[in-house]
C-alpha cells in the first residue's frame, strides 16, 4: 500500500472514530474497541504448544475469536494495539527472559508475512499490526533509554500462496501446506546474525507456520528465536 493511501485511510479512520466513538466489540461499552473488563475475562490458552512457541489467549474464547476476525476482515486495525497489549501483558516473563540473549540490541519482531496477492486484497498484514501494537504498548510501559523492539517485515517473504491453515483439519496436511512457502530475503538476512527474534502471528493452531519461519530465521544466524501468537 502506498504511503499516501495509508495516510488517507488513517485520516478516514480518525474522522470515523470522532463521529462514531469506539464501542467494545463484546459488551458495547463506549471508549475502547475491547474494554479492559472484557480483556481480563479472556481465557488463557490451555493446550500445549510446541517448544519455544507461546500464545496469550485461547482461540476457543468467543471474544478473542471475534476480535481476531474483526482485525483480519473488518479493518478494525486499532484492535491490533489492544491485542499486542494482551501479548505484552501475558508474555512479559518470556520477553524478560529473551532480554538475557540480546546484549543490548533490540529484539527483532518479525510478523509472519502474507503473500503479495493476499496483502493486496487485505491492504495490511494483521500480524504486522499486532507487532506494532506490542511495540507501542511496551514503549508505554517501560521507560528505557534503549529500544526494546524493532519490527522487520522485509526479511522473510511468502512467495507461494497457500490455503488458509484454518481450513485444513489434518495436522500433517497443515505442515505440508506451509512447507517451503516462505523464503529469506538474501539481501537483508545479514542483520539476523546473533540476534534475538520473536516471530509473530495472530493465530496458531498446530504451530506449523510459526515453526516454518522460526527455522528459516535460525538457519540465517539468529541466536535465539521464539514464536508468539495472540491465540492458540
Ligand atoms: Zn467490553
Amino acid at each position: 500500500m502506498t504511503n499516501l493511501k495509508q495516510k488517507i485511510e488513517n485520516m478516514f479512520q480518525c474522522i470515523l472514530s470522532v463521529v462514531f466513538p469506539d464501542k467494545c466489540i463484546f459488551c458495547n461499552k463506549k471508549g475502547e474497541l475491547l474494554c479492559e473488563f472484557c480483556i481480563l475475562k479472556t481465557r488463557h490458552p490451555e493446550r500445549d504448544l510446541p517448544k519455544d512457541t507461546y500464545a496469550a489467549c485461547d482461540y476457543r474464547d468467543p471474544q478473542i475469536k471475534k476480535a481476531l476476525l474483526s482485525l483480519k476482515y473488518y479493518k478494525k486495525r486499532r484492535l491490533a494495539i489492544i491485542l499486542g497489549g494482551i501479548l505484552y501483558d501475558r508474555l512479559m516473563e518470556e520477553i524478560a527472559e529473551l532480554r538475557i540473549y540480546t546484549r543490548g540490541a533490540p529484539i527483532i519482531l518479525l510478523p509472519i508475512p502474507l503473500s503479495k496477492k493476499r496483502l493486496k486484497e487485505r491492504g495490511y498484514n494483521q500480524a504486522k499490526e499486532i507487532a506494532e501494537g506490542l511495540k507501542i504498548v511496551s514503549e508505554k510501559n517501560i521507560n528505557m533509554s534503549i529500544k526494546l523492539f524493532e519490527i522487520k517485515d522485509d526479511l522473510v517473504e511468502k512467495w507461494k500462496d497457500t490455503k488458509p491453515q484454518a481450513k485444513i483439519t489434518n495436522r500433517n496436511e497443515r505442515i505440508k501446506n506451509v512447507k517451503n512457502c516462505f523464503k529469506i530475503n538474501s539481501k537483508k538476512n545479514s542483520i539476523l546474525k546473533g540476534r534475538t527474534v520473536i516471530v509473530i502471528d495472530d493465530i496458531t493452531t498446530t504451530g506449523s507456520t510459526l515453526y516454518e519461519v522460526m527455522e528459516i530465521i535460525k538457519e540465517n544466524g539468529a541466536k535465539k528465536v521464539v514464536g508468539f501468537a495472540v491465540a492458540h
